[in-house]
């Protein structure tokens, strides 16, 4: 059965067009630096974002943690949104792995982390103190309902952490579709960032992989380390064929997706037993059951599978619907009428 797919954009399908780039991909040894597809992507993530270096890795979560790595120590600390995926998401990993200490830091409504609170939890030198070494901010901000954080917040957070002598990641797993939702350059968005995480295999729609971006030092040291992660992916060119297409033609449409977002919304918005939260500024619809509704997520769920849609709970009674490549208006509509029906 070909369902429709809303639980998130990283079950995009890659395109006949990249399947056929991927048949085709010059490869060489990625870990010996001679794969010409990954050279190549990776040129064009760094020119792209108006950076150094890049590196071609596995995932957003490994991307992130490589980050994590190069700019703390063990015992140092990294102030994160209490929202961000790098909190919730990844396992831990920052803890487990780099012995890291994460400090969350409340998320605004607007996905923001408030410059009076990152400031006042930068520590001071007393030795009771973890050392603050990291500021991590989250384009879009997922949980908080795939809110694109402006290029003057941004600007705003790399003078804070200069000002502290601390470093600036930014978990930009989807920064092309804030770049998009703001109109403004992508190098503007990142200009302020020491590295930036963006994944190729979400909206992006290709089947595999995620970049790392920053200066030609950091990227250095991240790429031991990926190396040390197991990352090290030999004739990855396969991979980077279809990542390349994305850079080249995938971000041009995202408007798209976002636009479909609204739509869903509004079809959405005047449905009994909803509630809804402002207008989705980029791919992402977050809605709440109401108290009214006697139906549990996981009964809309299985009823709204019988009816050809995929749909996954953001939360007790909370739900995330997600646009992307593969979903047209045809799909928005009858998704959005199975759940009518459901509720009913
Ligand atoms: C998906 C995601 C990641 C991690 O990406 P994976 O490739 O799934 O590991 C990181 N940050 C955010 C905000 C994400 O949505």
């Amino acid at each position: 059965m070909n369902y429709i797919d809303l639980r998130s954009d990283t079950v995009t399908k890659p395109t006949p067009e990249m399947r056929e780039a991927m048949a085709e991909a010059e490869v060489g040894d990625d870990v010996f630096m001679d794969d010409p597809t990954v050279n190549a992507l990776q040129a064009k993530a760094a020119e792209m974002l108006g950076k150094e270096d890049a590196l071609f890795v596995p995932s957003g979560t490994m991307g992130n943690l490589l980050a994590l790595l190069v700019h703390c120590q063990r015992g140092d600390e990294a102030l994160v949104g209490a929202q961000s995926h790098i909190y919730i998401n990844e396992a831990g990993g920052m803890s487990a792995l780099g012995g890291i200490y994460p400090h969350p830091i409340t998320n605004q409504a607007d996905g923001a982390l408030a410059l009076e609170d990152l400031r006042a939890a930068i520590q001071t030198d007393d030795v009771h103190h973890a050392i603050t070494r990291l500021i991590c901010i989250e384009n879009t901000q997922n949980a908080c309902g795939g809110i694109p954080l402006t290029a003057e917040y941004t600007r705003q957070v790399g003078e804070l952490a200069r000002e502290h002598n601390l470093r600036l990641h930014i978990d930009g797993a989807r920064i092309f579709n804030a770049a998009v939702a703001l109109n403004v350059d992508v190098r503007e968005l990142v200009a302020p960032a020491d590295s930036i995480m963006f994944c190729l295999s979400k909206g992006l729609v290709a089947p595999v992989g995620s970049m790392l971006v920053g200066p030609q030092g950091f990227i250095n040291r991240a790429r031991r380390l990926r190396k040390m992660l197991g990352g090290g992916m030999r004739q990855a060119g396969v991979l980077a064929a279809a990542g390349l297409i994305s850079l080249e033609k995938m971000i041009g449409r995202l408007e798209e997706d976002h636009a479909r977002a609204r739509k869903m919304y509004e079809l959405l918005q005047p449905t009994p037993g909803l509630k809804l939260a402002a207008s989705p500024l980029s791919n992402m619809v977050y809605f709440e059951l109401s108290e009214d509704v006697k139906l549990s997520v996981d009964q809309i769920t299985k009823a709204m599978k019988k009816r050809g849609v995929l749909v996954e709970a953001a939360g007790a009674r909370r739900f995330r619907w997600v646009t992307h490549y593969w979903i047209n208006d045809a799909g928005v509509e009858q998704a959005v009428q199975a759940l009518r029906e459901i509720l009913q």
